[in-house]
């Protein structure tokens, strides 16, 4: 049986950031960018108002104030959009709006709450000096500059940069597919009523919101019996995806059979268990370059399998580069007995007080007690043969979600 650490060091060697593709902007987010992003243009592109006012010479305001209001002729108003022919010449203004361009002559704005409208002109209460309330051209972005480095994950302030340069399509890292199959003869589909000795299969959901939470596309690929012939169907099936999971099937009891059905399609075995509880019986295979996981059975087990393993594979699939869950110091908050010779991930509901975290194990910790980590946003790591652990201890916990903070 090999560590945890081993275990992930032997999958994400096998696994290779998928090829770039073009894809719509508006399909880019949480996508790592595969190109440099330089500006073709400026940001803004023409020097604007960043007010509603009045656009004036700021020489010919010297000395205004409340008490000593100057009158300017208004000539016209600039809506934003527009572009003003005239030219601003001595105490003349241009009611301006946001976002309008500068007329010639004019070096600065007045702001509206500064003015007093009267009936042939304005009265300006303020001084304004060259260049006040104007966004020049290109203050933000300067043609040629490098904007976007390529290896980015494109969040919303980046989806929007690339709007506003211009880029409708971008050279993206594109969503794996991860083709999902349970198995077990016992298993049901969710919308039916269930038989005797029969259960709802949750895994393929649980997985198939995991995949999508972390950026993958789910594809199901329903149940398949436990029968050789099934699921060496199902599973070339699968072999169209970028990565796939199965879940069941992969202990040592006389019906579990994936492990078998993937060495007679091929498959280059790398992992048959690993040193964790929940979730030891975890297998990687590559078969024809396709990485597959088979996840044990145990609701608990495979979504715990799946944030160990699966989770950092697919990230790295996506280009992305910090693969782990933050990790966390935790007072433990009451008594953990237990003690086992694998790595322990003991579900913890987590709480934040003023920065320093608490942990409190969720009940029962059985690997079928999904309610363990419905409860839970952490995953209390308990080194193997550690224990047994007092109320009061500092534990180091793997944050599922980050908690609130009190
Ligand atoms: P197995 O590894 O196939 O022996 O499965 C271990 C346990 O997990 C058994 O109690 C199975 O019934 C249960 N199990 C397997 N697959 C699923 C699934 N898709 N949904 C819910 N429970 C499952
Ligand atoms: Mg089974």
């Amino acid at each position: 049986m090999i560590s945890i650490e081993e275990a992930r060091s032997i999958i994400l060697a096998r696994i290779k950031p998928l090829k770039s593709r073009e894809l719509e902007l508006a399909h880019c987010r949480d996508r790592v960018l595969a190109e440099e992003i330089t500006a073709r243009e400026d940001i803004p592109p023409f020097t604007n108002s960043a007010m509603d006012g009045y656009a004036v010479r700021a020489g010919d305001t010297r000395g205004a104030s409340p008490k000593k209001p100057i009158k300017f002729t208004v000539l016209a108003d600039l809506p934003a959009g527009q572009v003003s022919r005239i030219e601003v010449g001595r105490n003349q203004a241009i009611r301006i709006m946001t976002g309008a361009p500068i007329p010639f002559g004019a070096d600065s704005v007045v702001m509206v709450e500064d003015t007093r409208e009267v009936e042939d002109g304005v009265e300006v209460l303020a001084e304004v000096s060259k260049g006040e309330n104007i966004r020049e051209a290109g203050e933000s972005v300067k043609r040629g500059d490098l904007v976007i480095k390529r290896g980015t994950v494109l969040r919303p302030p980046e989806i929007g940069m690339l709007a506003a340069l211009g880029y409708s399509r971008v050279q993206v890292i594109p969503s794996p597919r991860v083709g999902i199959i349970s198995s077990g003869d016992e298993l049901q589909e969710i919308e039916e009523v269930l038989s005797p000795g029969k259960i709802r299969d949750c895994n393929r959901y649980s997985l198939a919101a995991a995949v999508a939470q972390y950026g993958g596309i789910p594809i199901s690929l329903g149940i398949a019996p436990d029968r050789k012939d099934e699921l060496k169907k199902k599973l070339t099936a699968a072999l169209t995806t970028d990565l796939v999971l199965t879940s069941g099937g992969v202990s040592v009891g006389k019906y579990d059979l994936v492990r078998e059905t993937l060495r007679e399609i091929d498959g280059e075995l790398l992992i048959r268990q690993v040193a964790m509880k929940p979730g030891k019986p975890l297998t990687f295979t590559v078969v024809r370059g396709i990485p597959v996981f088979s996840l044990p059975g145990n609701p608990v087990s495979v979504l715990v399998s799946f944030l160990q393993f699966v989770r950092p594979a697919l990230l790295k699939m996506e280009g992305k580069t910090r693969l782990r869950k933050p990790e966390v110091e935790a007072i433990l908050e009451e008594d953990f007995r237990e003690r086992t010779d694998r790595t322990h991930m003991v579900r913890v509901a987590v709480t934040n007080d003023g920065g320093i975290y608490y942990a409190r194990p969720t009940g029962p910790q059985g690997s079928g007690i999904l309610r363990s980590l419905v409860l839970a946003n952490g995953l209390m790591v308990i080194p193997p043969n550690r224990g047994p652990l007092a109320n009061g201890e500092k534990v180091r916990v793997i944050l599922i979600d980050e908690p609130e903070v009190k």
